[in-house]
């Protein structure tokens, strides 16, 4: 069962103020939008991704609004092993002496093909970006995260999480596996701390991503990044305080 942000969310402009949030492919897409929406709901953001000239144009972007300053943590997941995400840990623990928020965003399409002729090391890639980086960054983090007062992580699934499709492949696979990984942790850490992890589908959303998996499409039929916002605001804030365990639709259509 999928759940549903408030229909009119409507966020308090200082919704996120003093709170220190990861958020991983920061740069484009989505995670550009997501880092903006909660640096001008006054977050410290922390930018992580791998092309650090995005991460710059997003940083530029938050200081141009005269936002809270963020931080650019670059770093590819796709190699990225726990020491890399231990250093994270220390260097956010250094600069900020705490950590609110991670939203787990980044991610791969891999080859749009049949299982049969995927290759091993599109499978490999697919699953390190999507889903084990998730789970590193997660297991170096919490200790930190546990420590807020009041903890999210929201993790990105998306429809072919929840229901296998022809030729979606790894990337299916990937997200399935982040819906049970944020179902296994919801229920592990609900009633012993305040972390509240949940999951959310952004829907067909005009970015990269969903331009290169509908190369036919007219790019527009879809909403921008920025229209999708509320959803992630309200599971990022505290709005969402007894919501833990669940997956969200960020669009209503
Ligand atoms: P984009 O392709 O626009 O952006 C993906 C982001 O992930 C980029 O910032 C990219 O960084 C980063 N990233 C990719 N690989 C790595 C890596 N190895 N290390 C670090 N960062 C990396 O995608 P979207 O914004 O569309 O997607 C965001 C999330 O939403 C994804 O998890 C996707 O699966 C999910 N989703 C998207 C939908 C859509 O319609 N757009 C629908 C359903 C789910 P860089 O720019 O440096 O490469």
């Amino acid at each position: 069962m999928t759940s549903r942000p408030p229909q009119h969310y409507s966020p308090a402009p200082d919704l996120l103020k003093d709170r220190v949030i990861l958020v991983t492919g920061a740069g484009d897409g989505i995670g550009r939008a997501a880092a903006i929406a909660f640096a001008a709901h006054g977050a410290t953001v922390i930018l992580l991704g791998k092309t650090v000239a995005r991460l710059e144009a997003t940083y530029d972007a938050i200081e141009k609004a005269g936002n809270p300053q963020p931080a650019i943590y670059p770093l590819d997941l796709r190699g990225a092993t726990l020491a890399d995400y231990q250093s994270l840990r220390e260097t956010i623990e250094h600069e900020f002496g705490r950590l609110d928020g991670l939203l787990h965003n980044a991610g791969i399409l891999g080859q749009r093909k049949a299982i049969e002729d995927t290759s091993e090391n599109d499978w490999r890639d697919v699953l390190q970006v999507n889903v084990t980086s998730n789970f590193l960054m997660t297991k170096a983090l919490l200790p930190l995260l546990k420590q807020s007062e009041d903890a999210r992580i929201v993790f990105t699934s998306s429809g072919v999480g929840r229901k296998g499709r022809a030729y979606w492949g790894a990337y299916a696979v990937s997200k399935f596996a982040t819906e049970g990984l944020m179902q296994v942790l919801a229920d592990e850490l609900g009633s012993i701390s305040t972390v509240r992890t949940n999951c959310i589908n952004p829907g067909p959303t005009n970015t990269h991503m969903r331009r290169s998996a509908y190369p036919g499409e007219i790019p527009t039929t879809n909403p921008e990044p920025v229209q999708i916002m509320s959803a992630y605001l309200y599971l990022m804030g505290p709005d969402s305080t007894g919501v833990n365990g669940e997956s969200f639709d960020a669009q209503w259509r």
